[in-house]
């Protein structure tokens, strides 16, 4: 959490923030690690995952210890675009390639997901402007539309809760011609959520310590043992919830993930008749089907939030950041362009997160040692599917069978493909975009 203080003006007067734009840091943490100590299960990483872990560890009768480097809540789980979404990553045509026989279950886990989610959501009381307003993944070009219309196919030969829609009879802006529309999940405040988990988390008897890095994990008869900066404990067993930190950990499996960047924008407020103005008469998020998507969403709080479109990486450890202004320009670029009426509407805030890519594109758990599991890389699509996966892992150790969608995503060996999202390729996929983009435009 060296970032803490970090945030700054960038791009066109964009105030970049090294935290989330979705609320503020707690003003107080649960205490820093000291001393030894010694638990049933020790929960590593503090976001959707391990907070959910812990908790249904914990409801389960467990003795819980949960360490977090930051503070719960600190990652991608505060900071992401806030769509509760049903989908998994990749395009559907890929991912059919890719697991043709997999598919369906693939698809009943994460639409499971996103019920789960927004069932916890209820259960816990969390207030995080939840509106369930669905997800489309809207095309802005006569060929991506064509591709969304087959993928709507796809997915629901697969039986995903889906349905083709055209755009202007949907209430999309004009520039999205329609698109897949999922009928699950919606919008929320991703801020609020993570933050009001951490409470439930605080207030429930997991031993929570904050401030407190991980350093090594070392499986020793008959369980494990965490060390962090000021102690140590002594668990059965290990749960890594550290996504796309996971790679600072010696024990966690080579290429289990690449971590990879992602920047969000969001604008000044806007009038509800400018938004209409554009087409938008429907409230709900917009995901591009590009090779990297773009997304836009609207939010509470009057404003219109877009992200993504183009990714980084980093070597070594993963430390403080901010958005970069090359990225920050080419979403407001991006923004411009899909809401050509909208040119005088200021972007104000930026941030960005780091997400968990793995080779397969898909989420994944499993047994990293002896007694240490991993639930991680959602390929950001950890809203729904982190709280989850987090749970499922849980009620396994707790001694249930593995749930059929926990066996859908488990690998019965840690071992992993090299990363394909290397910066050659993440550039040239957003290279292959505007390419596309602009090709389109002459067309039109
Ligand atoms: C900008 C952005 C936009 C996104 N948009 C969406 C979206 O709209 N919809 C969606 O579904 N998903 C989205 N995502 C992805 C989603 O946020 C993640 O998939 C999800 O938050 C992952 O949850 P997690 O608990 O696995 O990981 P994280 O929230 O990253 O939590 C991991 C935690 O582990 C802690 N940790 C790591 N290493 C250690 C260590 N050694 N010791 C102690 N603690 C450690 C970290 O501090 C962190 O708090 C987005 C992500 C970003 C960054």
């Amino acid at each position: 959490m060296d970032d803490v203080a970090a945030s700054g003006a960038g791009f066109a007067g964009v105030t970049y923030s090294a935290f989330s734009g979705w609320a503020d840091r707690p003003s107080q943490f649960a205490p820093m690690l000291e001393g030894e100590l010694s638990c049933d299960i020790a929960v590593v990483g503090g976001g959707y995952a391990g907070m959910a872990a812990a908790l249904r560890l914990a409801e389960r009768g467990a003795d819980v210890v949960l360490l977090e480097s930051g503070f719960c809540g600190w990652g991608g789980s505060s900071r992401n675009a806030g769509y509760l979404s049903n989908a998994l990553a990749g395009d559907p045509q890929l991912l059919r390639t890719l697991y043709a026989r997999r598919l369906p279950a693939l698809i009943r886990y994460a639409d499971r997901a996103a019920h789960f989610t927004e069932e916890l959501i209820g259960r816990l009381a969390l207030d995080c402007d939840y509106e369930a307003t669905g997800n489309v993944i809207a095309a802005v070009s006569p060929g991506q539309l064509r591709r969304t219309k087959r993928n709507a196919e796809i997915l629901r030969g697969a039986g995903a809760d889906v349905e083709f829609v055209e755009g202007r009879d949907f209430g999309l802006p004009a520039t999205f011609l329609g698109g897949v529309f999922e009928r699950a999940g919606g919008l929320l405040n991703p801020g609020k959520f993570a933050l009001g988990l951490r409470d439930a988390l605080l207030a429930s008897g997991v031993r929570t310590h904050e401030r407190t890095a991980v350093r090594a994990i070392e499986p020793q008869a008959p369980g494990a043992v965490v060390s962090t900066t000021g102690g140590r404990v002594r668990a059965e067993r290990v749960v890594l919830a550290t996504n796309a930190y996971s790679r600072d950990l010696a024990i966690a499996p080579r290429w289990l993930a690449t971590p990879v960047w992602t920047s969000l924008v969001e604008t000044e407020p806007l009038a509800p008749e400018r938004l209409a103005a554009t087409g938008w008469t429907r409230r709900v998020g917009i995901i591009t089907p590009h090779t990297i998507l773009e997304n836009y969403r609207p939010t509470p709080r009057g404003t219109i939030m877009f992200g993504t479109r183009r990714l980084r990486t980093a070597p070594g450890a993963l430390g403080a950041r901010e958005p970069d202004d090359a990225v920050v320009a080419d979403l407001v670029r991006g923004f411009h362009e899909r809401f050509p009426s909208l040119g005088d509407v200021a972007p104000r805030r930026a941030w960005g997160g780091w997400i968990a890519m793995t080779s397969s594109l898909l989420p994944i758990a499993g047994e990293a040692a002896k007694n240490v599991f991993y639930a991680i890389g959602c390929n950001g699509h950890g809203l729904a599917q982190s709280p989850y996966l987090g749970t499922l892992l849980a009620d396994r150790l707790a001694g249930d069978r593995t749930h059929e969608d926990l066996a859908a995503v488990w690998r019965t060996r840690p071992r992993f493909a090299p990363p394909v999202f290397s910066a050659p390729a993440l550039h040239a996929a957003w290279t292959i975009d505007r390419v596309s983009d602009r090709f389109q435009r002459r067309r039109g």
